[in-house]
Order: structure tokens, then sequence, then C-alpha cells
């Protein structure tokens, strides 16, 4: 499935977990692997801790503070910090379905993470396995 997004924040990490839930359940599939995907090169897709609010504010602020903007980067464009960021948490993720469920830990969400916003991005689902 396709999704649209749109950021808000310069950096910022949305939690999906509900749009990925719910096409694991329009799939029917029981079990098997779900793959989430985003195809920028300064947004990425990751798993953390989605019960206190506060761990991806200090994921931010801790990735503002290893990558800083740097005036000495070769890229035009002035974001090579936005594509070291994206590099770093990865493009994808690749979870485990078992009886139609997740095997998410309780206090996993799934994180769409922003690195160079605010913009309209988009992000992948895929179901593979047995109904
Ligand atoms: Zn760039």
């Amino acid at each position: 499935m396709e999704h649209f997004i749109k950021t808000t924040k310069e950096d910022e990490m949305i939690n999906i977990t509900h749009i990925v839930k719910e096409d694991l359940k329009n799939s029917n599939v029981k079990n098997g692997i779900m793959i989430v995907y985003t195809p920028h090169t300064t947004a990425a897709i990751t798993i953390n801790e989605s019960y206190d609010p506060d761990v991806v504010i200090d994921i931010l602020f801790t990735l503002r503070k290893l990558v800083p903007k740097n005036p000495n980067y070769l890229h035009i464009e002035g974001n090579s910090h936005s594509h070291v960021k994206a590099s770093m948490i990865g493009t994808s993720i690749t979870m485990i379905i078992e009886n139609g469920n997740l095997k998410l830990g309780t206090w996993q969400g799934v994180f769409f993470c922003e690195f160079d916003g605010p913009r309209k991005r988009k992000f992948f689902t895929k179901v593979i396995g047995e109904k």
C-alpha cells in the first residue's frame, strides 16, 4: 500500500503504527512478514518506544547533536545532515506477523522519521505471507 504523509517540522518522528496495522488487517495475512519502506533520501523508518512521547524528542535531540548542520559539506543542496541521519536510521523495517498480529514489543511503535521537512512524503507497506 502507498501512503502519503504531510510533515510539519524540519525534523520529527510521526507514529504510523495504526496505519501499518490497518494495512496488515486488510491483507488478511496471518503468518509472514511485513515491510515498511520510504523512497526518500532524507527520511527514514524506525521502530522505537511509542508509549512515552519524550523518547522520540530525545532521539531527535541526540541526532541533531551527532549530525549538526555544517557549512563545509560539499553537497550543494545544503542538507547533507539530513541525508546522513536518514542513512543512520535506514529506509525500511521488517516485522514478523504471527496469527494475524505484528510481533511488536509492548512499548514499540513504527515511526516515519522526517529529517528535511516540512514536505509531502510517502511510504509503502508490503505484506508477504499465508492467509
Ligand atoms: Zn540533498
